[in-house]
């Protein structure tokens, strides 16, 4: 009899459309570096075969998986357990098999937090937030529930920013409010921390969002979710004028390190990481 194992561990990731999503290069190569024998499938999975893979991932035994559009607010049903933050946030992106038990999480906004920490501790600090979409969200609940003494989310459409500022002001110990945004968004003084949450500027060096840069302050922590092109022009503006910039590569890999953690109990390493994204998004530039 031979005493190796033929079976590898199995996580991976539900949605549709799935063929540009990196993130199976980003954790198999992290796999590799760690010499941990796991495999991350990414699965295209349509709305109707949601119920279907998530029983088919159980009945594999896999250790987990993250789902992403549009299953975040579908697949709760089908699971066991929240984790605090995806119950108040609404959503799942990251969910544990343990003992077939379903435990479901949101590691958008603890990705930022991780990022974050790395230069300041957001509890006490002031917060102003450009955009209201799922990525806010999950930002806004895990700013709150980190202690941030104030967060201000502007958005066009200013009900789903009032919306995100009710959920922190009910569920964490923030304060917070949701205004419009119309116009140049203007910084407010003793701002600590400025996040682009919006979409502007994925895929577009040149894009910015409407803000009058002349109000960020220098000393601010600057950040920005894109992760491609990571260094944004919103972000290279805010360097110019001595502000702290955070990109959004950061980010995604720490979504890949806190969601292997939550499946495995393992920490990957960041770094091999953030450099196969690097290579990905530098090669799909070319
Ligand atoms: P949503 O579609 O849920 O939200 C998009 C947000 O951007 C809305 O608030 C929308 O405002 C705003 N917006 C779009 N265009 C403009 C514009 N021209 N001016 C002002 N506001 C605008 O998307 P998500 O929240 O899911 O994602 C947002 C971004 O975050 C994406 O680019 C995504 O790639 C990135 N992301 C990064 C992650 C990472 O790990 N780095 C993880 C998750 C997301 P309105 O409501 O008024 O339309």
């Amino acid at each position: 009899m031979s005493n190796q194992n033929f079976r590898s561990i199995l996580t991976g990731s539900f949605s549709t459309p799935c063929a540009d999503n990196p993130t199976v290069a980003m954790i198999e190569a992290a796999y590799r570096h760690a010499g941990i024998d796991a495999r991350y499938i990414n699965c295209d999975v349509k709305a109707t075969h949601l119920k279907a893979a998530v029983r088919g991932a159980v009945a594999m035994e896999w250790a987990g998986f993250n789902c992403s559009l549009p299953h975040k607010v579908a697949v709760i049903e089908y699971l066991d357990e929240l984790a605090e933050a995806a119950r108040i946030i609404g959503a799942v992106n990251c969910v544990a098999i343990r003992d077939g038990r379903l435990v479901g999480d949101n590691t958008d906004g603890k990705g930022f937090l991780a990022s974050l920490r790395d230069v300041v501790d957001p509890a006490g600090k002031k917060i102003f937030m450009l955009g209201a979409g799922g990525a806010a969200r999950a930002i806004a609940v895990e700013l709150g529930l980190a202690g941030a003494e104030h967060i201000t989310v502007i958005n066009r459409d200013a009900a789903k920013a009032e919306t995100i500022a009710a959920l922190v002001r009910d569920n964490t110990g923030s304060d917070a409010v949701g205004r419009p945004w119309s116009g140049k968004a203007c910084v407010p003084d003793g701002t600590d921390i400025v996040i682009n949450a919006t979409s502007v500027g994925l895929g577009d060096a040149q894009a910015m969002p409407e803000i009058d840069l002349d109000t960020l302050a220098k000393g601010q922590i600057v950040a920005d979710v894109i992760p491609n092109p990571p260094m944004t022009r919103f972000l290279r503006e805010a360097r110019e004028r001595g502000c702290t910039s955070l990109d959004g590569l950061g980010m995604l890999v720490n979504q890949g390190v806190i969601g292997v953690e939550l499946w495995l109990g393992k920490t990957l390493d960041a770094g091999v990481m953030k450099q196969t994204l690097r290579d990905i998004f530098s090669a799909s530039d070319a």
